[in-house]
């Protein structure tokens, strides 16, 4: 960065700690857009004038509730639910729930900004937002995650409609949860709407939307190796994470061709030298959605290593799709990658590489697709179930998984269009860039409101 650039964002940064203090996770999202979007912004004194970038880095407004329920064992457990309506400029707002013990207002606001700039790049009609509750529901039984679902819907339904916010899964929310917080929604507003996606397909869900993420994120991955005249076949990968996000990306890594070495939990990973393979992933998807269990099964089902407590960024591998979580990729991490010759990482998760991993992908000019472009095909599919439900008709998997490789395409081309380089390809400039365009021009057309 220049200097005077350098200046700019340092300042910005200072006025942004200070609004939103100990809030650590959504610094450092602000921080890796305001570094990409302020060369820009200096070039284009009209966003500068109009303030565009501080505004955006304020959320429309947060709501922050009590959820109480009652356990199995009858005691009165109270939790804390949250919606952070980000931005709604271009299109009603939009985006995941996260049930998880670690959820805060900081990790809410990092998902809410990240979302607006990934919204706008499915060149979809949507705004960007986040939500979710600190629940955990690892060890809950069926009928404890019902009540939760159901008091949390009690009080988020007034604040969503299908023409305002629409909510759609995340971390700890999958299928089984969409269903009972549409159950709760369709009775207390006495509607029959699409106010949320991810929904099964008896209620208006789409074909794709549950392998979206995971599809699109491997599709992304394999664009930016077809722009080196490369591609995915014969490729070693290694996958973080187990639940929805990476089981897709290991699926769609099969199809095109590609050999899958690790998954891993929040507890450890597993590492097959032999490849996971469809039947090894049928058995995964039982055990982390019906079963519940720890990955650690897997290891002991099939006889290979598992190792506890540790991530899998220090197996060799080409390929690198981290599907679990935010910061899961620190600077040991990427060297480590690097170190073992892999070029290519698409990020399946949210946020997973820290500024420090960050910086040493783009220093050495690897094929490095951000989160907010990589794993934009799950909010895309999001989008066409609101388009279908509006319609009242569905599509079919084949038209679905046509349109999701279709926007992966032109998320990929707009990266290369504003991050081009010359010698590489920056895809966190472009996508920042390219996101920030739509939503800009939006706010500036609307004057200061
Ligand atoms: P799931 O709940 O289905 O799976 C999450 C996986 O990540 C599980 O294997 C979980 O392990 C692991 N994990 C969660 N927290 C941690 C942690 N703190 N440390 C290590 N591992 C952890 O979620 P998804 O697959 O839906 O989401 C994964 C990522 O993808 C998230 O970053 C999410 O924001 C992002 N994403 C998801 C989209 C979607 O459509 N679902 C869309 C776009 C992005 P364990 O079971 O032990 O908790």
């Amino acid at each position: 960065m220049a200097n005077a650039i350098e200046a700019e964002v340092k300042k910005f940064m200072q006025d942004v700690e200070e609004r939103n203090p100990g809030e650590t996770e959504f610094h450092q999202a602000v921080y890796e857009v305001a570094k990409s979007i302020m060369p820009f912004v200096e070039d284009n004194r009209k966003y500068k004038d109009a303030k565009i970038l501080q505004r955006m880095t304020e959320p429309d407004r947060i709501i922050i509730f009590r959820v109480n329920w009652v356990d199995d064992h009858g005691n009165i457990r109270v939790n804390r639910g949250y919606r952070v309506q980000f931005n709604n400029a271009i299109g009603p707002y939009k985006g995941g729930i996260r049930y998880h013990p670690t959820v805060s207002l900081s990790i809410l606001k990092f998902l809410g900004f990240e979302q607006v700039f990934k919204n706008s790049l499915t060149t979809l009609p949507m705004g960007g937002a986040k939500g979710g509750a600190n629940f955990d529901p690892k060890g809950k039984s069926d009928m404890e995650v019902m009540r939760f679902c159901q008091a949390f819907m009690t009080e988020l339904f007034r604040h969503i409609g299908k023409d305002c916010d629409v909510p759609a899964g995340d971390i700890g929310v999958g299928a089984r949860e969409i269903s009972y917080l549409f159950g709760q929604y369709k009775r207390i507003a006495n509607e029959f709407t699409g106010v949320l996606t991810g929904k099964g397909l008896a209620f208006g869900g789409s074909l794709i939307r549950t392998e979206a993420t995971g599809y699109g994120c491997v599709y992304f991955a394999e664009e930016m190796l077809n722009s080196r005249g490369d591609s995915l076949k014969g490729k070693v990968c290694v996958v973080s994470g187990s639940g929805n996000v990476a089981q897709y990306a290991v699926e769609k890594a099969l199809d095109l061709g590609a050999k899958v070495i690790t998954l891993s939990d929040s507890s450890g990973f597993i590492y097959d030298p032999e490849g996971i393979d469809r039947e090894k992933l049928e058995y995964v998807k039982e055990l982390k959605n019906v079963r519940r269990g720890r990955i650690r099964e897997y290891a002991e089902h099939f006889g290979c290593e598992y190792h506890e407590g540790q991530r899998p960024w220090h197996v060799p591998c080409q390929v690198a799709l981290p599907c679990a979580t935010q910061n899961e990729i620190e600077g040991s991490d990427a060297k480590a990658l690097l170190d073992n010759g892999c070029f290519v990482v698409s990020e399946g998760a949210n946020m997973p590489t820290t500024i420090e991993g960050m910086d040493l992908f783009l220093k050495n000019k690897i094929l490095y697709g951000p989160g907010k472009a990589a794993n934009a095909g799950g909010v895309a599919v999001s989008g066409l179930e609101m388009t279908q439900n509006s319609m009242r008709l569905s599509w079919t998997r084949e038209e679905l998984d046509n349109k999701l490789r279709d926007i992966m395409k032109k998320i990929h081309k707009k990266c290369v269009t504003y991050g081009n380089k010359g010698d590489f390809v920056n895809y966190v400039d472009g996508a920042n860039v390219a996101g920030f365009i739509k939503v800009a021009d939006a706010m500036l057309a609307y004057g200061v409101v």
